[in-house]
């Protein structure tokens, strides 16, 4: 056994802590407050070769394992929640299933300029009726002349507005009476092709959450992902993935308030002491801590096994499940540390409550991770 991060590791750690107060932490409540997708901070991390961290060079990526990934989204997190989820989902639902299941041609067309940053990545599952039961997809991909023609619409799909194309399941014909759901590459800037950036979301207000409409949408038969019909299988496979990033945005958010709370506990007084000098907010910050260590390390561990070719989903969902879990009641417990203040916006600990919220459900809710952990324990 060894808990120590390699000295690779280590100073990814390092220098994305100090980018993160340093570039992202400064305007962090007001682009909460306008809604401003963070460009700049994400042209910054490109030059600095982390868009692409964990896939390999030939496409323009760091060569960077899963661990680093999560560290990356950690320390993004910790400052910045709708960083942390575009980072994320930029990686681990946008590049992973081209890396995972495109050709070669598709990976030097579709997977690099993710990698250096010229697009973000993003993934269309999700449907206005589909949504856990993302079998039910009834968005649609016919086979015809050699193009497939896509019409449908998808929800909640995070960064396509930033994106040059995304990924998309559709359900292209029927097979053994069941649905035939294939992924297919679509560029955002197909004919037909509209993208939608209108929620008024609780939380995660800089990250770009959009609806996509397609309508009479052609692409060339080429621009299936993977084989026809193994669409479902490969979003299963892509979510194990995402779901260390969700754990690890957790595991920052959670970091993140807990360290307000630390602080306001040392400065603020009241009775005549500092509020940290009561048993009650000391038990607060011991559990608050001990919780966060336990969910990084899960994180850790499920990245590792990943990093190490075993299975992770039972773990990826685990850390998913628990670190989304202690990071809404790490957030909580920060802003009742805080009292009246914590309430307020400029102490940040109510946008990271609010932000924790999105962690479980997107991705898998907390009941379908559940789900997950007894089938794979054997229910
Ligand atoms: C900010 C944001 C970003 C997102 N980004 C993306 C993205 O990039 N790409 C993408 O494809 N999707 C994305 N999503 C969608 C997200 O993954 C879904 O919202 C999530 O999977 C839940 O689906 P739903 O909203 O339809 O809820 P539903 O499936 O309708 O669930 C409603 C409730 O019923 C419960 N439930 C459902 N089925 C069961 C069951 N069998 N047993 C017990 N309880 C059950 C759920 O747990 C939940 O509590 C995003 C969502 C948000 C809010």
């Amino acid at each position: 056994m060894n808990f120590d991060l390699t000295s690779e590791q280590e100073m990814i750690k390092r220098t994305l802590r100090g980018f993160a107060d340093e570039e992202v932490a400064p305007g962090v409540l007001e682009r909460d407050r306008t809604k401003q997708f963070p460009v700049e901070i994400f042209k910054k991390l490109a030059d600095m070769g982390i868009m692409g961290l964990p896939f390999p060079e030939e496409y323009g990526g760091g060569g960077a394992d899963t661990v680093s990934f999560a560290i990356v989204v950690e320390e993004l997190s910790r400052v910045c929640g709708s960083t942390g989820i575009t980072y994320s989902a930029h990686i681990s639902l946008g590049g992973a299933p081209l890396y995972l299941f495109g050709t070669e041609e598709q990976k030097q067309k579709y997977l690099t300029p993710i990698c250096t940053g010229e697009s973000f990545g993003a993934f269309g599952l999700t449907e206005p009726n589909a949504g856990s039961d993302a079998g039910g997809t009834r968005t649609t991909a016919i086979e015809e002349n050699g193009e497939f023609v896509l019409n449908g619409n998808k929800c909640f799909i995070t960064n396509a507005s930033y994106a040059r194309h995304l990924a998309l399941t559709a359900v292209t014909g029927q097979s053994n009476g069941k649905k035939e759901i294939s992924a297919i590459i679509v560029p955002t800037s197909a004919s037909g092709f509209t993208v939608i950036d209108n929620y008024e979301k609780m939380g995660l207000h800089s990250s770009n959450t959009t609806e996509l409409v397609l309508e009479d949408v052609r692409v060339p038969a080429e621009n299936l992902l993977g084989k026809r019909g193994e669409g479902f299988r490969q979003f299963l496979i892509t979510l194990d993935g995402g779901r260390i990033g969700i754990g690890a945005m957790a595991v920052g958010i959670a970091q993140g308030a807990y360290e307000k709370a630390l602080a306001y506990s040392k400065e603020r007084k009241q009775f005549g002491k500092s509020i940290s000098s009561f048993q009650a907010i000391q038990f607060k910050l011991a559990d608050m801590a001990m919780k966060i260590e336990l969910a990084r390390n899960m994180v850790y561990k499920a990245a590792w096994l990943k990093d190490n070719g075993r299975n992770f989903s039972k773990e990826a969902a685990m850390c998913k499940l628990y670190a989304s879990e202690i990071c809404m009641e790490v957030t909580d417990q920060a802003v009742q540390i805080h009292g009246g203040y914590g309430y307020m916006k400029e102490y940040h600990v109510e946008r990271m409550m609010r932000d924790a919220k999105l962690l479980e459900i997107g991705e898998g809710t907390s009941e379908v991770q559940r789900m997950v952990i007894s089938r794979l324990i054997g229910c």
